[in-house]
């Protein structure tokens, strides 16, 4: 069986409803502090789904897991994903990404399980010193979210040479959209991702568009969406290179283009034939200009390979707002 930790968030369940489809039985640990409990049952229509609800923070609870399914691979999810609350709050931050990986990592060994795809990010790179972004890009994190991130790939080399332990990490790029069938989607709460608050946006919670004076070709930020169902993907293939025997990589999974905030809000009025209203703010601190990915190295060794477009992601989590308008009114349960 496969443990998805976090799955009952956005990422988490989207790769929980891949391998449903697939067959797969599956084990989802998550404390539910931000994952859903809705997302839970609409996943369990679709296969074998035990869910455990628990704290990584809490070795037992994770060594539970362990102790009562027949684990051989871990997918890593859970994690607070926040920058600006991480550099306002890294003790938060350090506590569960770290601690509570090096619990799911301790018990892992513990119990002989020796693979793990892990849920790194972009964020690990700090400000780029060129882009696209490739995986000898300089790790140089400037908030403590991509400090923790990075603290867990490192804790991961020394767990191989030590116990042989064998991780894939994941640096994504910016994840965008819902399930095609619109059945799981992004649900955070507060919202602070792009392509949702978009969506949301009316006359009576006006967007926000953060910087429109970066120095790129509209002056607004730019960002490498990749889809969420593609990033699903990517997970696969991670865990057939290391039911393959693959060792110890990491990849950057994104699209290799970048598109600007402007852009991407000029996709979304496209997608729901109306004007949003807009209001140009202030920058918000620490993002960089331009984040893109260079994906050759995961299309190489992983033979993965973005199959989406922006328009879908837009197209996609659009239909998802509606569902989940529905779940949060008990429409849909
Ligand atoms: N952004 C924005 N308004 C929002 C949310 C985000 O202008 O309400 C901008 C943000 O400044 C960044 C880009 O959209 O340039 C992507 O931000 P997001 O939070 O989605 O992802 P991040 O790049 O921080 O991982």
């Amino acid at each position: 069986m496969i443990l998805i930790t976090g799955g009952a968030g956005y990422i988490g369940s989207h790769l929980a409803m891949v391998l449903l489809e697939k067959g797969r039985d599956i084990v989802i640990f998550d404390s539910l502090e931000l994952g859903h409990i809705e997302i839970i049952n609409i996943l369990k229509k679709y296969g074998n789904v035990k869910f455990i609800q628990g704290n990584l923070k809490k070795l037992d609870d994770i060594r539970g897991a362990f102790l009562v399914n027949k684990i051989d691979s871990v997918v890593h999810f859970a994690a607070y994903s926040q920058v600006a609350e991480s550099v306002k709050n890294p003790q938060k931050y350090y506590y569960n990404n770290v601690y509570g990986t090096l619990n799911l990592l301790n018990a892992m060994i513990e119990f002989g399980v020796k693979k793990v795809v892990f849920s790194s990010t972009a964020a690990t790179y700090g400000e780029p010193e060129y882009v696209p972004i490739d995986e000898k890009h300089l790790q140089r994190p400037i908030n403590a979210y991509g400090s923790s991130k990075l603290t867990v790939e490192k804790i991961m080399d020394d767990y191989d040479r030590a116990y042989g332990l064998k991780s894939v990490r994941l640096r994504y790029f910016n994840v965008a959209g819902a399930d095609s069938k619109s059945r799981i989607g992004e649900w955070h709460e507060p919202e602070t991702h792009l392509i949702p608050n978009i969506l949301k946006a009316d006359e009576t919670k006006i967007f926000k568009m953060f910087g429109d004076d970066y120095d790129t070709p509209d002056g607004t930020c730019v960002r490498d969406y990749i889809n969420v169902e593609d990033l699903a993907d990517a997970h696969i293939k991670a865990l057939e290179y290391l039911n393959n025997g693959g060792g110890t990589d990491y990849f950057n999974l994104g699209t290799g283009n970048g598109n600007s905030v402007k852009e991407v809000f000029d996709a979304c009025e496209e997608v729901l034939g109306r004007k949003i209203p807009l209001e140009v703010c202030p920058r918000r601190d620490g993002d960089p200009a331009k984040l893109v990915a260079d994906n050759k190295k995961a299309r190489s060794i992983l033979g993965w390979k973005p199959e989406r477009s922006l328009l879908d992601s837009i197209k996609t989590a659009e239909a998802w707002e509606k569902s989940l308008q529905k779940i949060k009114s008990g429409i849909i349960l």
